[in-house]
């Protein structure tokens, strides 16, 4: 479970993230959804050990993390611009995590494998980032993310440079990952329908505050603002 207490985070005037609180369960899909600067991307650098609070504290399975750096947290993260290392195979890419935590080769390979197996491209291994399809290369990223069984997975608009059909699928490969391997996620998103299809529980962010945090239906049916309302019913 991840508990974020009192999380500020000032840059200058500017308070990026202002008193957030939020309890997310083991194994629980959340999704932080919110117009461009309201402090998702924040948040989760914070989660990440990217950034350090101003001031509050974010404990994973009741540990401390707030000052801890990032390599040393065991999350997975999926970012917007997921590039791979286009000189190295696919098999090498998703090893990599495991190169920097010094398993021998072999282990690395057999898990790097298995997390490519996860996502649907075993037998991809040896080729390279340009012999793969936009999705694909999306989907090697996530292998990558999962590849050290991290407790958590962040992601920051993973899907957003994807065409419409190709971000419906990899929506459902997520969710499908998610159930898989029981793993805590919180996404980040400013597509009001995709945090509706895919998360367990949405927290609505404005201005560095949550507004609002519920499943869907509840965002839907009992807003608790008007924030809350006309930015829910904004589906496109
Ligand atoms: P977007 O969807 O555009 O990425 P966001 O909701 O993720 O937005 P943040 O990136 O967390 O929002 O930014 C929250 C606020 O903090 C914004 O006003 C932003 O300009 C400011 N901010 C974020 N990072 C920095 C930084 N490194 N230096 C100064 N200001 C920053």
């Amino acid at each position: 479970s991840i508990r974020i207490s009192r999380l500020e985070k000032r840059f200058g005037p500017v308070f990026a993230v202002d008193g957030v609180n939020l309890d997310i369960a083991a194994g629980e899909f959340i999704a932080l959804l919110g117009p461009s600067g309201s402090g998702k991307t924040t948040i989760l650098m914070s989660v990440a050990g990217f950034e350090f609070p101003t001031s509050g504290t974010i404990q994973v399975d009741s540990e401390d993390l707030t000052y801890v750096p990032s390599n040393r947290r065991n999350l997975g993260m999926v970012f917007q611009n997921y590039t791979l290392f286009p000189h190295m195979t696919i098999l090498d890419n998703v090893a990599f995590p495991l190169k920097m935590r010094g398993l021998p080769k072999a282990e690395r390979h057999a898990r790097a494998e298995a997390a490519l197996a996860t996502v649907r491209l075993g037998g991809y291994g040896s080729r390279r980032p340009n012999e793969l399809s936009g999705g694909q290369q999306q989907r090697v990223a996530l292998a990558r993310a999962i590849v050290y069984q991290p407790r958590v997975l962040l992601m920051d608009e993973p899907l957003s440079a994807l065409d419409k059909n190709l971000r419906e699928d990899m929506q459902l490969e997520i969710k499908r990952l998610h159930a898989e391997l029981g793993i805590t996620v919180i996404f980040v998103t400013h597509d009001q329908s995709e945090a509706l299809t895919m998360a367990d529980r949405i927290a609505v962010l404005k201005d560095g505050k949550i507004q609002q945090i519920g499943p869907a239906r509840e965002l839907y049916e009992r807003p608790a603002n008007l924030f809350t309302a006309g930015f829910v019913g904004e589906m496109n």
